[in-house]
């Protein structure tokens, strides 16, 4: 396995190679991370890479609740007592509890086996202790100022963080160009509100970008507007299903499955349909699908 070191953005702003780029600002010997890695293992590369420099670990700010980005907090508040934990409402109790993702996915039922795993939750508990108001604010940890903007889309709490060297951390509300080839189909769970922080991104002056999966970017606005591409893109192969016939949610995650060729497990199924719901929401709220039960189906009725 390759070690990780930590990459200069600029000036203070740092963050991690290997698979995730965890933000890291630095101020005398002190660090706060922005995201934890996905579990104990990673979470111990991140810090390797911090002892390295004798950094101690102040905060973490995570972005949102998905267990890469917070599944090492667990592993720092260990490490460092002391340490404080930021995310906002939304997000708080997945990250706290890895029992509600699962159940989320499930209705809030009892979930299924193939859906208890460090891909849908955080293997171990940690704690948030710093719930953020999600408006877009300065926080003041240890005298540094940093800022958040809230980025809703991927999830409903997601926040990016722009460090006083004006460096956007921004979580997963844009992926990199690998994670683009090898995902068609882009997980978020609100279209509309991702469509709006599209716009957000593009509008945003910052010196360089910092995307969990995939890096530092320095052409923000053009990535945006490619996942805006996308999305709207799905959005069509999703209206058009509907228009040729009504269609339930299950074959039509079938469809958008072969569509993008998505090999089949419970979890890509769940994440999948998921995203597919979101889509659909989207269509009803623009009046363009009707939602109805027939034969004990839910299925999806394009309105002419
Ligand atoms: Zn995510």
């Amino acid at each position: 396995m390759l070690k990780i070191v930590l990459q200069q953005v600029v000036g203070n702003s740092y963050y991690t190679t290997g698979i995730f780029a965890v933000g890291v600002y630095r101020y005398e010997d002190k660090v706060i991370l922005i995201d934890s890695g996905s579990d104990e293992q990673s979470a111990s590369r991140v810090a390797d890479a911090l002892q390295a420099e004798n950094y101690i670990v102040r905060a973490i700010i995570n972005t949102h609740c998905h267990p890469d980005h917070c599944g090492g907090n667990y592993f720092f508040q260990k490490k460092y007592p002391d340490v404080r934990v930021f995310a906002a409402h939304d997000e708080k109790m997945f990250i706290e509890d890895p029992k509600w993702a699962p159940r989320c996915f499930c209705g809030n039922a009892a979930p299924f086996s193939g859906l208890k795993n460090k891909h849908i939750a955080p293997q171990k508990p940690s704690v948030v202790t710093d719930t953020i108001p999600y408006q877009d604010l300065t926080l003041i940890i240890d005298d540094q100022k940093i800022k958040i903007v809230t980025l809703p889309g991927h999830t409903p709490g997601s926040i990016g963080i722009i460090t006083q060297d004006n460096v956007l951390y921004s979580g997963d509300a844009l992926f990199g160009a690998s994670t683009l080839s090898k995902h068609p189909m882009l997980f978020y769970t609100d279209i509309a509100q991702t469509l709006s922080t599209f716009k957000k991104l593009k509008t945003m002056s910052v010196s360089a970008c910092v995307l969990y999966h995939g890096g530092m970017i320095e052409n923000l606005a053009e990535v945006a507007q490619v996942h805006e591409q996308r999305i709207l893109e799905t959005k069509d192969i999703i209206l058009s299903m509907v228009q040729s016939k009504e269609l339930s949610l299950d074959v039509l995650t079938q469809e958008v499955m072969q569509h993008y060729n998505i090999t089949g497990s419970v979890i890509s199924f769940t994440l999948t349909q998921t995203t597919v719901r979101a889509y659909l929401s989207m269509l009803e709220d623009e009046n363009l699908i009707q939602v109805i039960v027939q034969d004990g189906l839910l299925q999806f009725k394009y309105k002419k």
